[in-house]
């Protein structure tokens, strides 16, 4: 027999107009990253922006913009970004992860991208779609954000 499915609640915290950005890019990914920067920099500008520690570094120079720097992904600044994640602070998380390369911090770069589905931020992974989410007319209004409700259970 089919085991019914455990019904999940949702409760609306919305994603604000002026968003906060975390920005990470695997080595081989970083020349893009910086590219797609360097292209939207002027809607960048209007933001708060977060990176992780290289990858940090590279974008202040790039942008001459201030950035919220983590750790280096490899030694928990993956985790730090999702942290937060969780704490409700970040709303978008461009993260372009490297496809054809195995990296040692795997787990990590998984629970990244898993608590940014948790918490349904917006996310973008590769160039293309963060060009239509940060072109997108919804993205300086305040949008009305779905995360599951989740009580503790005692
Ligand atoms: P870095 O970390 O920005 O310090 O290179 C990114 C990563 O590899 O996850």
């Amino acid at each position: 027999m089919k085991p019914t499915a455990q019904k999940t609640e949702f409760i609306e915290k919305p994603l604000p107009p002026v968003k906060h950005i975390a920005l990470v890019a695997h080595d081989n990914m970083k020349d893009d990253l910086l590219a797609w920067a360097q292209f939207n920099r002027g809607t960048l500008a209007q933001h708060h922006l977060y990176a992780t520690g290289t990858t940090g570094l590279l974008l202040e120079r790039e942008l001459n913009l201030p950035v919220t720097r983590f750790h280096s992904g490899p030694v928990g600044g993956d985790q730090q970004i999702g942290s937060k994640i969780v704490e409700g602070v970040i709303d978008f998380l461009v993260f372009f992860w490297d496809p054809l390369e195995p990296q040692p911090h795997d787990p990590d770069v998984k629970a990244l991208l898993r608590l940014a589905q948790v918490w349904n931020i917006l996310a973008a992974t590769n160039r293309t779609s963060a060009d239509f989410i940060i072109s997108s007319p919804l993205f300086v209004e305040t949008y009305p954000r779905q995360i599951p409700y989740f009580p503790s259970r005692i």
